[in-house]
C-alpha cells in the first residue's frame, strides 16, 4: 500500500521548515498556502507534526489522503473500507425528513433515526449510481438496487425516497436503509481530526464510546465476525460531529462479493481501501464503562 498525504499548509507558518521548492506555493503575500504531497515516513512529516503540536494548529488549513493498493493486496483482502464521493445538499431534513432523535446516544446523539419517509429534492440527487447526504443518507439508482439483489448480495434494505415539493415517490432511486452496525474498530485505527495530530481531542470523544473521533485519518481496523457480516454493512461506532445539518457517520464495510459486484458493474460514485481485521484489540480512546454524566 503506497500512502500520500496531501496538506494544504500556511506557508508563513512553515517556510522556515520545509525546503524551498518543496510543494507548491499558491498566492504570493501573506496568505499564501502551500500544497504538498507527504508519506509519513517523510522526515518533514514529524517536523509538520511538531510545530502542529506546539501549539500552531493554523499552519493546516485542509488534508485528504490517497492510498494506492497493488492487485495483489486488493486480491487477498478479506474486507474493505466503502468511501462514497462529495456530499449532497440538501439534506432530508432541509426538505421535510422528521428525525427521531430519542432513537439516537443520548449524549452525542449519533445513530438518530428518521421517523416516517425520506424526503429529498430529486434534482439534487448524485450524478452517480451511489451518494450520500451532508447528514449520511445514503441513496443508490434503481439499476444499483436491482443489480445489489442480482448478485445476492446482503446488508441493506432498499426504501422509496420521497419528492420533497409534492410528496412524491422519486421513481429510480432508494435509500440505503437498515444498515447492519457490526464491526468495532479498534486500535491502532487513528481518529484523531487530522494526521498532524499526534493525541486525540477529547472534545470529539462521545463519553458514552460511540463517536470516536472526528476524522477516520488512518486505514480501518476492526474487529467482527465476518462468517456472519452480510456484504455491505458497517461499524458500531461514528465519526464526525453534529454540527448544522452534518450527522456522525459509522464506517462503511463491503465483503469482496460487493467489491466483486461494483468492479464487474462499474458502479460509480464510490472507492474503496483495505480494512484490517483485528480480533479482540482495544480501542484506547472508548471510554469504558458506564458513562453518569448529564
Ligand atoms: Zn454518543
Amino acid at each position: 500500500m503506497k500512502e500520500v498525504y496531501h496538506l494544504r499548509l500556511r506557508n508563513r507558518l512553515v517556510k522556515d521548515i520545509l525546503p524551498i521548492g518543496f510543494g507548491k506555493i499558491l498566492g504570493d503575500n501573506e496568505f499564501a498556502i502551500r500544497v504538498v504531497e507527504i508519506t509519513r515516513s517523510d522526515p518533514y512529516f514529524e517536523l509538520l507534526q511538531k510545530r502542529y503540536r506546539n501549539g500552531e494548529e493554523f499552519i493546516l488549513t485542509s488534508w485528504s489522503v490517497k492510498r494506492n493498493y497493488t492487485k495483489q493486496e486488493i486480491g487477498a483482502a478479506r474486507l474493505f473500507r466503502v468511501r462514497l464521493g462529495t456530499p449532497f445538499e440538501p439534506c432530508g431534513e432541509d426538505c421535510g425528513t422528521e428525525y427521531e432523535e430519542a432513537t439516537g446516544c443520548r449524549v452525542c446523539g449519533a445513530g438518530a433515526e428518521h421517523r416516517g419517509p425520506l424526503y429529498l429534492r430529486e434534482s439534487n440527487l448524485p450524478r452517480t449510481d451511489i451518494g450520500h447526504s451532508i447528514a449520511d443518507e445514503i441513496v443508490v439508482r434503481r439499476g444499483f438496487a436491482e443489480c445489489f439483489w442480482r448478485y445476492n448480495l446482503t446488508g441493506p434494505t432498499f426504501n422509496p425516497i420521497y419528492q420533497k415539493s409534492n410528496k412524491a415517490i422519486i421513481e429510480g432511486w432508494f435509500e440505503v436503509a437498515d444498515l447492519p452496525r457490526l464491526a468495532n474498530i479498534v486500535e491502532p485505527t487513528n481518529v484523531f481530526n487530522n494526521p498532524l495530530m499526534t493525541l486525540p481531542d477529547m472534545g470529539q470523544i462521545c463519553p458514552v464510546g460511540d463517536t470516536i473521533g472526528l476524522n477516520l485519518v488512518s486505514e480501518v481496523y476492526v474487529d467482527v465476525d465476518l462468517e456472519q457480516a452480510p456484504s455491505f454493512f458497517a461499524t458500531k461506532q461514528f465519526t464526525g460531529v453534529r454540527r448544522g445539518m452534518l450527522r456522525e457517520t459509522p464506517v462503511y464495510l463491503a465483503k469482496p462479493d460487493f467489491f466483486d459486484f461494483v468492479k464487474k458493474e462499474d458502479i460509480r460514485g464510490l472507492s474503496f481501501e483495505i480494512a484490517h481485521l483485528r480480533p479482540g484489540s482495544n480501542f484506547s480512546m472508548q471510554v469504558v464503562g458506564e458513562y453518569r454524566g448529564g
